[in-house]
């Protein structure tokens, strides 16, 4: 019989898995294959053939963004056309009381989006949570807090930017949006994105990016690039919810967002936001 993890062990445990899937790692292989051979290089000698394989792929940072992991195109983003004459009304009025998706039967409120419909910067996050769920609006709670504060640093209020979400009803327990779930709801948010047209998109966390991009990289091997969305500029960064727990990234997020102040004519100040 396995002996219980104890409590401070799980705990670290959750931590460190949450990490990982703020990078987009989500997948875990346990090596069957025997134990772990030293593979401290020895200067003039191969490594050993034994040596296992890295538990992750170890993709190079310097490395483009290939996105070989992307269907064949064209692909399912780029086959639906933009629907003439389309409004942010039109689309919450298909949206109706949605229950395409199991995550119907435990929402409070369909969360649609907020603020300025004709805004420039568009940020996507993955779902709503709780305090979302009961308020029927987009980032209200902790990580909302933070992404307030993460705009305003920008020089902008919250009502100048748009605010959505991959998903618009809460998973339970705040767990990923499921491939179900995404595909469902994904149509709905691209129109909002077609609909509003804004310069720049930036994808809050793995999931938004993952979703906008149809890839399945880590969010770190092209956090920070520009990438092109149907005629916006993207830009991936982490999720605020991961930046509460790891706030020494939140110097990564504000380079990137510097770079997003540039595209938009913003005065770019240098150093920590206020
Ligand atoms: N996290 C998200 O991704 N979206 C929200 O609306 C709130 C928290």
């Amino acid at each position: 019989m396995t002996s219980p993890l104890d409590q401070d062990l799980r705990r670290k445990i959750a931590a460190r898995l949450h990490y990982y899937d703020d990078l987009g790692i989500r997948l875990f292989y346990k090596d069957r294959r025997g134990k772990l051979v030293d593979q401290t290089p020895v200067p003039g000698k191969a490594p050993p053939k034994t040596a296992l394989a890295p538990a992750f792929p170890q993709a190079s940072r310097a490395a483009p963004v290939a996105f070989a992991d992307r269907p064949p195109a064209p692909s399912l983003f780029d086959t639906v056309n933009k629907i003439s004459n389309d409004t942010l009304l039109k689309v919450r009025e298909d949206l109706g009381d949605c229950r395409r998706c199991k995550l119907h039967k435990a929402r409070k409120n369909i969360v649609f989006a907020d603020g300025n419909p004709k805004a420039e910067l568009v940020f996507v996050g993955e779902g709503p949570g709780a305090d979302e769920d009961a308020q029927g609006l987009p980032f209200v709670g902790r990580a909302g807090k933070l992404l307030t504060q993460m705009i305003q640093a920008m020089g902008l209020r919250r009502e100048d930017v748009y605010i959505c979400n991959v998903v618009k009803c809460r998973p339970p327990e705040n767990r990923l949006p499921e491939k179900d779930e995404i595909a469902e709801c994904s149509p709905f948010l691209l129109r909002q994105l077609d609909v509003i047209s804004p310069k720049v998109i930036v994808c809050l966390g793995a999931c938004a990016a993952q979703t906008l991009l149809e890839t399945n990289r880590g969010i770190s091997q092209f956090r920070g690039q520009w990438l092109d969305f149907r005629g916006s500029k993207l830009m991936a960064t982490y999720h605020p919810a991961y930046l509460l727990r790891n706030p020494s990234a939140k110097a990564e997020v504000w380079k990137d967002l510097q770079k997003v102040m540039a595209v938009l004519g913003l005065e770019v100040r240098k150093g920590k936001p206020a």
